[in-house]
Order: C-alpha cells, then structure tokens, then sequence
C-alpha cells in the first residue's frame, strides 16, 4: 500500500498530461475495459481506501433523487429538508453534498452513511465498470484523486503499451 501511495504522490501530477494522452488512445479497445476490471480487483487488494479516504476529501460527491430519498430515509428526515442541510444544486440540477471534505466522513475515515451511500460513492472510481475504455477524461482526473486508479494506470501502460 504504501508503495502505490508514494508514488501516486510523487508522479501523479507531472504524469496528468501523458496519462490522459494514454487513455485517449485506448478509446475502442474491447480488451481494455475487462483488463481494468482484473486490475481493479489485484489493486484494490493492495489498497485500504480507510488508510486514504482522498476521494471524499477532495471531491463533492454526486448524489441522485434516489440517493437522496434513501439517505433521507436513514437519517430520519423528510428528503426536502435532507436536501436544504446537506446538498448543492447545480445549474443543470444536478445534486451534490455541500461539504468538502464530505460532510458524512468521520475522522477516522469511516462514512456515517456507509450502507446508503451514493451510488456515486460506491462505484468509485468505476476502473471495474463496463466502458472503462471510454471514459478518458474522467479516468484521467482520477489519477490525481486516487492512488489506486493512477496505480491500475500505471499497470494498463504495461500490458497495452
Ligand atoms: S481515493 Fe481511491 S484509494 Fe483513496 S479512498 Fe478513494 S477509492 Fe479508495
Ligand atoms: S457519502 Fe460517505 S463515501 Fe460518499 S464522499 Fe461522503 S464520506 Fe465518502
């Protein structure tokens, strides 16, 4: 673990621009996105997301109608008032929590809504999902919030040079 966060630390930045140029040319690869998953898997065995919790105190995460609903439901509140208290509309409507770092995120890096939690929250970073290859732009910003998606970065670069 502490291997993979060192160097995402130390590369993650000055490799933004070649790792997004990388990504961009597997765009209709149809081996890329089950090999992602593969790595997805192998990476996040190394990687003890409760040792970094980077992702949610760094990036607001987006939250659905249904989301908001369900997490209204655990906390006991009506969904209009969890929406008043805890979320920001964007201009296309879009929801997202209005605290950065998260306002679920206890100390200790636990989430106080773990079990209905965003789906946003759950899939991140989507390295195991279907049209991995697509999602350039996207996997290439990740790099720079998550040390495991620079790390499966890093290893698509060797299998696929
Ligand atoms: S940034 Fe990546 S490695 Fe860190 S907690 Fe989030 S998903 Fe896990
Ligand atoms: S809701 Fe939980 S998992 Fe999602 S960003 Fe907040 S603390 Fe992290």
């Amino acid at each position: 673990m502490k291997e993979i966060i060192d160097n995402w630390k130390k590369h993650s930045k000055e490799e933004y621009d070649e790792n997004l140029n990388y990504l961009k040319s597997l765009k209709g690869n149809k081996y890329v996105d089950s090999t992602a998953a593969d790595l997805d898997r192998t990476v996040f065995n190394k990687v003890d997301c409760l040792q970094c919790a980077n992702c949610c105190k760094t990036t607001p995460a987006m939250v659905s109608r249904p989301d908001a609903k369900r997490i209204a439901k655990h906390l006991g509140i009506p969904p209009k008032t969890f929406i008043k208290k805890y979320l920001l509309e964007d201009y296309d409507g879009s929801l997202m929590i209005n605290g950065v770092p998260c306002t679920f995120l206890n100390q200790d890096n636990t989430c106080m809504i773990y079990e209905v939690r965003p789906a946003a929250c759950r899939e991140y970073p989507h390295t195991s999902q279907f049209g991995f290859h697509r999602r350039s732009r996207m996997n290439a910003k990740n790099t720079l919030v998550c040390p495991a998606t620079y790390e499966i970065v890093k290893r698509l670069k060797e299998i696929y040079p």
